[in-house]
C-alpha cells in the first residue's frame, strides 16, 4: 500500500506560500491507518520502549497507537498553559518569535528508554525541544519517528546523535 496516496497537499495553509501536508485523508482510511501503524513499528527493528512522547495534537494520534502496541506508556507534549499539573518547559524559535512546548515534571523516570513521535518533521525546531525535555528528565531517546519529513527542511541537522526515521520524505 503506498500510503503517499493518502496524504493531501493544502496549498497556502495555514498562510500563503506553506503547502501543508495534511493527514486526515490516511487517519479516516481504516486499512491506511492500520499499514501506518505497522510501518511505523517495523522502524524501531523491536527495540525495546518504555514511553512515547507524542507531540500536540497531530503527534498524539500515532503515539497512542504504538503505545498500546509496544505496552508502553504515552506521554503528551503540549504547548503552555495546558498541562495542569508541574511542569517543565523548552522555548524554541519560530521563523517570527519564539513558543513553548511543556511536559509533566514526573512524566519520565530516569533512565526511560523513550520514542518521541510527530506527524511532520519541518525546520526541527519543535522535535530538537521536545528531546531537551526528554533528556531533561533523564530520559534516553531511542529514537525520533515521523510520518513525513519535509527534507528540503533539513530539519534532521537539529537532531545530532538522534535516530531520525520518517515513513516518508519530500
Ligand atoms: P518544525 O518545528 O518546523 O519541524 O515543525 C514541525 C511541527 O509543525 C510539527 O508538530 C507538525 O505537526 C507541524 N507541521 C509543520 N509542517 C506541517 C505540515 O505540512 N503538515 C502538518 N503539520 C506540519
Amino acid at each position: 500500500m503506498d500510503l503517499e496516496n493518502f496524504i493531501r497537499d493544502i496549498k497556502d495553509f495555514p498562510k500563503e506560500g506553506i503547502v501543508f501536508k495534511d493527514i486526515t485523508p490516511l487517519l479516516k482510511d481504516a486499512e491506511a491507518l492500520k499499514n501506518t501503524k505497522e510501518a511505523l513499528l517495523e522502524l524501531l527493528q523491536g527495540q525495546k520502549i518504555d514511553k512515547i512522547v507524542g507531540i500536540e495534537s497531530r503527534g498524539f494520534f500515532f503515539a497512542t497507537l504504538l503505545a498500546q502496541e509496544l505496552n508502553a506508556g504515552f506521554i503528551p507534549v503540549r504547548k503552555p498553559g495546558k498541562l495542569p499539573y508541574d511542569r517543565i518547559s523548552e522555548s524554541y524559535e519560530l521563523e517570527y518569535g519564539t513558543d513553548a512546548l511543556e511536559m509533566h515534571a514526573d512524566a519520565i523516570q530516569k533512565g526511560d528508554r523513550v520514542l518521541i513521535h510527530d506527524d511532520v518533521l519541518a525546520t526541527g525546531g519543535t522535535a530538537e525541544a521536545v528531546c531537551k525535555l526528554v533528556e531533561r528528565l533523564g530520559g534516553e531517546i531511542v529514537q525520533c519517528n515521523f510520518l513525513i519529513e519535509l527534507g528540503f527542511l533539513n530539519g534532521r541537522e537539529r537532531l545530532p546523535g538522534k535516530d531520525v526515521k520518517a515513513l516518508l520524505t519530500y
